[in-house]
């Protein structure tokens, strides 16, 4: 029925007047085919419903109405300092996260609702497997076993992410498409309106504020509202976030001055200053943060470090070229993994990729650079010179890229 239903339409013209109620036939029919695929299908679906929700410690309702079951494997999480395997579970309406326990089951860590959830690739080339996830309640760096596979996870989140917002617009037509769009939603959502990614520890070897170097007693803190990494000193306020429902949580300096503004501003909304001018008796943010600067604790290491070494950070988007490499200071040297940005025809090294000052910084103008064969391993490095004296030696992870920084770095020693 279904074959000739799609003849009889492909041999019709397109102008008969019959065309419209022949196409309308076979929209219905197509749409019973289908369902009748989905009942099929749904009896798998709650089967497999029901398989994950007995596999988890504890009751929890994973068998609900319309939900569907997607996807599920290993990823590893990012934690402060090292990777986890946690187990992920994808339905068309949440992300389960949860971690690996004896025997086959599973500890639930979270039940994530696509709802403003938001998945993407990290900024830079050298997190090559790794995959953001952003959301409400949770927000963290997972790390797939190939790119393959990170983008196949990439693909099937944002996939549902995007059904799942389609279809609560058509269930609420007052919630306009503006609304839903994520970058929209991106700028709007105030500071603190969501859990942030934490920075990994090891992205970071001083305060993301003072760069004051982190040591065994200096040690690292994460601000809840942004995510960086900051040192006790730059650090040592507290402020209620939206999204862990009020409760005071760390945060950086920077963050407080922000989150203090906001507050302010709807304080004043909530009593306006009186008519006859005089100021209503705030505590003012300038006051909150003085008070906290008085008592720096001991025990920060800080440098002077040269304003050259801060101009930019490791980060920074608009570099020629950045990433890790290996460099030696000759033969026989030993080598040291670093991360570099060559930007304005300047090579600025770092102790790692998130730190916001330099450990040194190099003008390349006038350097030779030297794809040379490496006597011990075969691979090939690169030399940089200065009139025929070796200054350093590199080696990237593999060809490809040993290739595209040495393109960068001849392309900054000439005007
Ligand atoms: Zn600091
Ligand atoms: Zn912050």
């Amino acid at each position: 029925m279904f074959l000739l239903e799609y003849d009889y339409l492909k041999n019709l013209l397109e102008d008969s007047a019959d065309f419209k109620d022949t196409q309308d036939a076979l929209a219905v029919v197509i749409e019973v085919a289908n369902h009748a695929n989905d009942i099929m299908k749904q009896g798998d679906n709650f089967q497999k419903l029901m398989q994950i929700q007995y596999s988890l410690n504890g009751h929890h309702e994973i068998v609900q109405p319309g939900r569907i079951f997607l996807k599920e494997g290993t990823l590893m999480k990012l934690s402060r300092k090292i990777m986890q395997p946690r187990m992920f579970f994808l339905f068309n309406d949440a992300l389960l996260y949860t971690t690996p326990v004896q025997s086959g089951m599973y500890k639930l860590n979270n039940m994530l609702s696509l709802a403003g959830m938001k998945v993407r690739k990290p900024t830079h080339e050298a997190y090559q497997n790794e995959l953001n996830i952003e959301s409400v309640q949770r927000s963290f760096i997972l790390s797939a076993s190939s790119a393959t596979e990170r983008d196949e996870w990439l693909e099937a989140i944002s996939r549902s992410i995007e059904e799942y917002t389609k279809k609560k617009i058509t269930f609420n037509p007052s919630r306009s498409v503006e609304e839903a769009d994520p970058e929209k939603e991106d700028e709007d959502s105030p500071l603190g309106s969501k859990a942030p990614i934490w920075i990994p520890d090891t992205r970071v070897t001083m305060c993301m504020i003072c760069t004051s170097e982190f040591t065994l007693t200096w040690r690292r803190h994460h601000c809840r509202a942004c995510g960086k990494i900051i040192c006790q000193a730059c650090s040592s306020n507290k402020h209620g976030l939206d999204y862990m429902k009020n409760q005071p949580a760390r945060v950086c300096d920077l963050c407080y001055k922000e989150l203090q503004k906001h507050h302010n501003l709807s304080l004043d909304y909530l009593c306006p200053p009186s008519k006859n001018g005089s100021p209503v008796n705030h505590r003012s943010p300038s006051s909150a943060l003085s008070t906290v600067l008085h008592s720096i604790p001991s025990g920060r290491k800080q440098k002077k470090i040269p304003a050259a070494l801060k101009e930019v950070t490791a980060n920074t988007e608009d570099s020629s070229m950045s990433g890790y490499l290996y460099r030696s200071k000759g033969n026989k040297k030993p080598w040291k993994h670093l991360w570099f940005v060559i930007k304005n025809k300047v090579l600025y090294t770092y102790a790692a990729s998130e730190d916001v000052a330099a450990l040194e910084s190099q003008p390349l103008l006038g350097f030779t650079v030297a794809e040379v064969r490496d006597e011990n391993t075969e691979s090939k490095v690169f030399h940089l010179l200065h009139k025929n004296t070796l200054f350093y030696i590199f080696k990237a992870d593999d060809t490809h890229s040993n290739q595209k920084w040495i393109e960068a770095f001849q392309e900054a020693t000439v005007l």
